[in-house]
């Protein structure tokens, strides 16, 4: 099969960000057989895959030299039923994340209900292993169809395979290796709601609470708290919670009394990023080209008039610089860089 492929393909309404990219080779991947041709084509062509689904998690160049594989491979199947009120789904890579959620809960499915409204689609989730409001996709991943690259042949990766861990995976580790076509949930019938996040607290104890409803909670929570991408373009949060060790943070606590930090399992104390750079004075911040922190949470970069990388790199080091100055803490990008 030889594959459609278009040249110069313009990717500014395909990232959230906005920025007036140009794919210098490009195909639409609608159907699993197109994939290893498209793959052999581009090694033909000594051109580098780039795997995009719904670009909200990246900050593109001007022009990617690549050959743009835009996932849409559509469908979802329940493939089995357990007694005890589990059931595993299997939805392909091109199915959008927020219509699974809601196709989920509205089937009487939990599990995701805290992680609606995430951009983007089904086949990115496990690359940065997408978390909100206490719950991760590993919480339910059980595995991923994958191509991969260098072996050049199908394979199924099990969760403890794809390395996920907080914001991160197999997939971003060994970027351009694996393209994922369909990723496989256990969700359970039985509701057991997550509500340690603030905005969900006022709903632990309501008797007869849904998951409906703490979806709804989640939408509404966001919808007040995020800039729609449609609207203000952003890639969600610009930058990782920093990991830091006790002594770190008491030097930091000296002076900074209020710190938003949270112990983790393995004895590290998570940063709320947003807050450093809150308290660094950059909230509603921005430069010349208009690039800045969001009004409403500092961690969100916004671009408001389209700037292109240089301008959103620009702030990214801005932030960096002062964050690090005011408390002595590194900040990592979140997004992919597409350069
Ligand atoms: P893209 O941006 O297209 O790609 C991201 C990376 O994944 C790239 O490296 C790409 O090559 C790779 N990739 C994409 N598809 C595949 C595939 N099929 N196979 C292999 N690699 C692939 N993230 C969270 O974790 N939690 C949140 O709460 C959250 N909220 C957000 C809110 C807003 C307003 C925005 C704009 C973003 C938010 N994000 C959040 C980030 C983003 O939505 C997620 O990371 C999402 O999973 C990205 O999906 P995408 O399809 O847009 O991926
Ligand atoms: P928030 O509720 O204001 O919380 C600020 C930070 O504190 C978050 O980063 C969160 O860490 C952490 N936090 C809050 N309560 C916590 C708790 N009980 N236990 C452990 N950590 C806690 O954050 P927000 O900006 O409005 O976002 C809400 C949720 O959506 C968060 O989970 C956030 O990660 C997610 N989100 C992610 C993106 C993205 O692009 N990655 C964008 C928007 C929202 P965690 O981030 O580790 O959860």
């Amino acid at each position: 099969m030889t594959p459609t492929v278009s040249q110069k393909v313009p990717l500014g309404a395909l990232n959230s960000l906005g920025v007036s990219a140009t794919a210098s080779h490009f195909v639409e991947v609608t159907e699993r057989a197109q994939l290893q041709p498209a793959i052999d084509w581009a090694h033909q062509h000594e051109l580098d895959v780039r795997v995009l689904g719904g670009g909200s998690n990246l900050v593109l160049a001007q022009t990617v030299h690549a050959l743009v594989l835009a996932m849409r491979l559509p469908g979802r199947e329940q493939r089995a039923v357990y007694d005890n009120g589990d059931e595993l789904w299997r939805f392909n890579a091109g199915e959008t994340w927020h219509d699974t959620v809601v196709f989920t809960v509205e089937q009487g499915l939990c599990g995701l209900e805290n992680l609606a409204l995430i951009p983007g689609l089904v086949g990115a989730a496990p690359v940065q292993n997408i978390g909100a409001y206490g719950v991760e996709l590993s919480d339910h991943l059980v595995g991923v169809e994958v191509y991969d690259c260098q072996l050049k042949g199908w394979r199924y990766l099990h969760t403890a395979d794809c390395r996920l861990s907080y914001r991160d995976s197999l997939f971003k580790q060994e970027e351009g290796r694996f393209v994922i076509t369909a990723i496989d949930l256990l969700l359970s019938r039985i509701f057991s709601p997550r509500l340690d996040y603030g905005p969900l607290k006022s709903l632990a104890g309501q008797s007869g609470l849904t998951a409906q409803q703490v979806m709804e909670e989640v939408i509404a929570t966001r919808q007040s708290r995020l800039p729609d991408p449609t609207e203000l373009p952003n890639a969600g949060s610009f930058f990782k919670n920093p990991l830091v060790d006790t002594a770190t943070r008491e030097r930091i606590m000296t002076e900074w009394p209020n710190l938003v930090s949270f112990a983790q399992e393995d004895g590290l104390w998570k940063l709320a990023a947003g807050w450093l750079i809150e308290q660094a004075g950059l909230k509603g911040k921005h430069n010349a080209q208009g690039v800045g922190c969001y009004e409403k949470q500092a961690l969100v970069l916004v671009n408001p008039l389209r700037a292109g990388t240089a301008a959103i790199l620009d702030w990214q080091h801005h932030v960096q610089a002062r964050v690090e100055d005011t408390f002595g803490v590194q900040l990592e990008p979140e997004p992919r860089f597409w350069r």
